[in-house]
């Protein structure tokens, strides 16, 4: 698709928003802002949209919008300033509109996600969270309304990348021929080599300082934590329909391997690269083509070795309930979500200890296994789980 694009950047004010605004300012010729998305940083915002030209702004209410227009510098005309979260998802649907960056964070952006999904656009998905709690219903809506679905999480972005040649951008329903496994790496995050005794005392600023990555807090906590890898490998389940036990996680503290793809016959292929999204926003907006995305060449001989090791599963427990959480199905995954935005909301708050976080999430799961059985047809279904699992993880005390 190399004809012209006009782009919504749900959660433009986010780290993956302000790339994706970067590779889009690059490419005038084929790339345009349609609309821009802020949940709390309006004035950010104000500033993007006077930048990019955006015709459309969706903010969270009446009082984002107030802020919106003092922020506006005199004398611009206003860009259309939409409000709540209805006009969120009738603007990632707008047929104004070919591609959607889904860019929130969390479990919040699934109705804008799954809204572009259903009017066939183009879907950049960096917003992992949607595909873990609602990834039936998410790629159903891929496969039925012929949306082009187009993973961000770099990861992911990287198995695309290594299928093979003629898979579509859109919903697998079986794993791609010839492919024994996938093995997404990791970087180990900051407390890969602590003990995890002196953990107790970890402080917001130590658990959001990445090695390698700079990225929004919530995804640097679960980094941390690996509850992140526990979500991508949900994640990849979905996206390349492939079975939790052909799916494999390895710890590659240099952030270089980005994923790699095993076939029948013994070959391993691997995306490299830096540690940098604009390597794969810049593919999801050019695919099927590659764009100059801003990041430099990989130097391999300045890293000299790279070195890669199995998690150990009693360091990182997160990463063990993820696993867990896929298998028991997709309740318990809205569930482990849910309950992470909660604990990590805390912790992130000054409220509730690091340690504790997979205490809740491990909580949450037990609660989830003890209701009777729930149908996730619907977004209503799911969002009722959603909720009913963060009013239980918020009322345990812990958080
Ligand atoms: P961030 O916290 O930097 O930005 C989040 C964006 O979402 C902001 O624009 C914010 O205004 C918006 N937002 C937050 N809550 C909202 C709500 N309730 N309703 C509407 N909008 C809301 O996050 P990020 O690091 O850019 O990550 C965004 C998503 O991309 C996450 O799902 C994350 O897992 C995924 N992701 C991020 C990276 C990365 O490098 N940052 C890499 C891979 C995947
Ligand atoms: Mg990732």
């Amino acid at each position: 698709m190399s004809r012209f694009q006009r782009v919504a950047v749900l959660g433009s004010t986010g780290s993956i928003g302000e790339s994706t605004l970067d590779v889009i300012a690059r490419h005038p010729e084929r790339l345009a802002v349609f609309a821009l998305s802020a949940h709390s940083r309006i004035e950010r915002l104000a500033e993007q949209a006077a930048a990019s030209g955006a015709p459309v702004v969706v903010v969270p209410d009446t009082a984002a919008r107030e802020r919106f227009r003092a922020a506006w510098p005199a004398g611009r005309p206003l860009p259309e300033i939409r409000v709540g979260a209805q006009a969120l998802a009738d603007t990632a649907a707008d047929a104004a509109c070919d591609t959607v960056m889904a860019a929130i964070v969390g479990a919040a952006g699934l109705p804008a996600a799954l809204a572009a999904a259903r009017a066939g656009k183009r879907v950049l998905l960096a917003n992992k969270e949607a595909l873990v709690a609602a990834g039936a219903l998410f790629m159903r809506a891929v496969r039925e309304h012929g949306a082009e679905l187009l993973p961000i999480d770099s990861e992911h972005n990287a198995i695309f990348q290594c299928l093979p040649r003629g898979e579509r951008a859109g919903a697998p329903s079986e794993p791609a021929r010839g492919v024994r496994r996938l093995l997404l790496t990791a970087s180990g995050g900051p407390f890969r080599r602590h003990d995890p005794l002196d953990l107790h005392d970890v402080t917001p600023e130590q658990a959001c300082a990445h090695p390698n990555w700079s990225m929004g807090r919530k995804i640097s906590v679960d980094s941390a934590t690996m509850l992140n890898k526990g979500l991508e490998v949900i994640e990849a389940h979905w996206l390349f329909a492939m079975p939790p036990e052909r799916i494999d996680v390895l710890i590659h503290p240099q952030s270089v391997v980005h994923s790699m793809v095993e076939y029948e016959d013994g070959s391993v292929l691997a995306q490299l690269g830096q540690p940098d999204m604009r390597t794969p926003i810049s593919y999801g907006l050019g695919f099927p083509e590659r764009l100059d995305s801003g990041v430099g060449p990989l130097d391999l001989a300045r890293w000299g070795k790279l070195e890669f090791e199995t998690p150990d599963m009693q360091r990182f427990p997160c990463l063990q309930l993820a696993f867990d959480a896929l298998r028991a199905g997709q309740a318990a995954c809205v569930a482990l979500n849910a309950a992470n935005e909660v604990a990590v909301e805390a912790f992130l708050s000054g409220r509730l200890r690091y340690t504790w976080i997979p205490r809740v999430i491990t909580a949450a799961l037990e609660w989830q296994q003890r209701q009777s059985s729930v149908t996730l047809d619907s977004l209503a279904d799911v969002l009722a789980l959603d909720a009913a699992t963060r009013a239980y993880a918020g009322n345990l005390g812990l958080a």
